[in-house]
């Protein structure tokens, strides 16, 4: 299927190869994080290629600020980047580093309110730490040092990173980041009822361009129980907005 066709099986070669399941349960501390969400970040987007258009990414990284400023704690140091893809996709490393895809902005009509949503979401996958703990499980505590250190074998180390956080995080931390992603959109001060119109449209893509839908909102939960889910916290919370009155 289409470009990441090849990842399960590079991820099951070189994961035998390099024996990364072994590791246990430690856990990478804060400091950890951030070298190696930015040394596999540094490599994904040398892969796919930084957006150079200053208002897209100048309006990415605005949005990102606010996002960053309500998504304390924890304190990470979120950096939001923009790729220059036409997917519609967005991507989250530990430590903060975010990436939004081009196809994504475009798609949802440079709508600050859903932007925000979106990256919220994302940055949830990064403070709950669901991306730091899903590369612990499937590499191993030892892979991953070995990239923040910049030992033999970084390199491959940094690209499975890169294909690992394309994968689905599973329903349960789909949920929940959605959840944190409402609530840094309005802590941020952006309408949190756009994730109403984000998941919409998403849905109506799928009907009608599922080539332009990358993994990300492919292997995200069934939409209409998504709205749902996000609908009912919306009421709960008693907010209404521009794009849902409960
Ligand atoms: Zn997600």
């Amino acid at each position: 299927m289409r470009r990441w066709g090849f990842v399960p099986v590079l991820l099951v070669g070189l994961i035998v190869v390099s024996g990364g399941c072994k590791g246990g349960p430690r856990l990478l501390s804060q400091e950890d994080e951030i070298r190696l969400g930015r040394e596999a970040g540094d490599d994904f987007e040398r892969q796919y290629g930084l957006e150079h258009d200053q208002q897209i990414v100048g309006m990415v990284k605005e949005i990102g600020r606010n996002i960053a400023a309500a998504a304390v704690p924890p304190n990470y140091p979120y950096d939001f980047r923009v790729l220059a893809r036409k997917e519609v996709n967005a991507n989250a490393f530990p430590g903060g580093r975010i990436y939004v895809w081009r196809g994504l902005v475009d798609v949802l009509n440079r709508d600050r309110d859903q932007l925000a949503w979106v990256m919220g979401h994302e940055a949830a996958h990064v403070a709950r730490r669901h991306v730091t703990r899903r590369l612990e499980r499937e590499l191993g505590y030892e892979l991953l040092i070995a990239l923040v250190l910049g030992r033999k074998g970084a390199a491959k180390t940094a690209r499975l990173v890169g294909s690992l956080v394309m994968l689905d995080y599973g329903r349960d931390q789909e949920y929940e980041a959605d959840r944190y992603g409402l609530l840094y959109t309005q802590r941020a001060g952006y309408d949190p009822t756009a994730a109403v119109a984000v998941l919409q449209t998403f849905q109506k893509l799928q009907g009608r361009e599922p080539s332009k839908l990358e993994i990300f909102f492919e292997t995200h939960p069934g939409n209409n129980q998504r709205i749902n889910a996000v609908k009912a916290y919306i009421k709960e919370q008693g907010w209404s907005g521009k794009y849902y009155t409960p």
